[in-house]
């Protein structure tokens, strides 16, 4: 099905800003171009990594959001400046069930499910994921579609 992205992140923005426990500001660059995907799946894998942006950073946070068309795909990328992961734990938190392990510091409750199933979500598309983050300073997600 058809999706425009642009309108998907929109929708989603006024949404977590609207329910949201803690300052967010959104710096929001999503171009106007039309992906091949799942909607509500891809709806959701949005949510699930804004959700993780706000929950995994401090009293307050910048979540950076960009999408652009690329020669065979389209990606999007969501940057935050919150608490960021270990470069240990990394390769791991697209796992079912898995937690950064820190014990009773954790700042919030979870199920370690919302990456394992962004995770599926962009498999079962024949996409790929990326991350990057250093601890303290933020994380950077980045998916990217294929455009057939
Ligand atoms: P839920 O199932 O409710 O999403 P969760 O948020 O714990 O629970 P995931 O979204 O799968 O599970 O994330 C797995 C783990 O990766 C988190 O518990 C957290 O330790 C770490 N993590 C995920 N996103 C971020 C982020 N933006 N910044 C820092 N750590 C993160
Ligand atoms: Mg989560």
């Amino acid at each position: 099905e058809t999706v425009q992205p642009a309108e998907l992140v929109a929708e989603l923005v006024e949404q977590h800003q609207l329910t949201s426990a803690k300052p967010v500001r959104f710096d929001v660059d999503v171009a106007a171009t039309a992906v091949h995907c799942d909607r509500l799946h891809l709806r959701n894998v949005i949510s699930n990594l804004i959700d993780n942006a706000i929950k995994y950073s401090r009293e307050q946070v910048t979540i950076r959001i960009q999408g652009q068309p690329e020669p065979s795909g389209w990606r999007l990328t969501v940057a935050d400046d919150g608490i960021g992961i270990p470069a240990s734990y990394q390769p791991a938190v697209f796992d079912r069930f898995f937690r950064v392990p820190t014990g009773n510091l954790h700042p919030v409750k979870g199920f370690g499910l919302g990456l394992y199933y962004v995770r599926q979500v962009v498999e079962r598309h024949g996409g790929r994921l990326h991350l990057q983050s250093e601890q303290g300073r933020g994380s950077t997600f980045s998916l990217w579609l294929p455009s057939f």
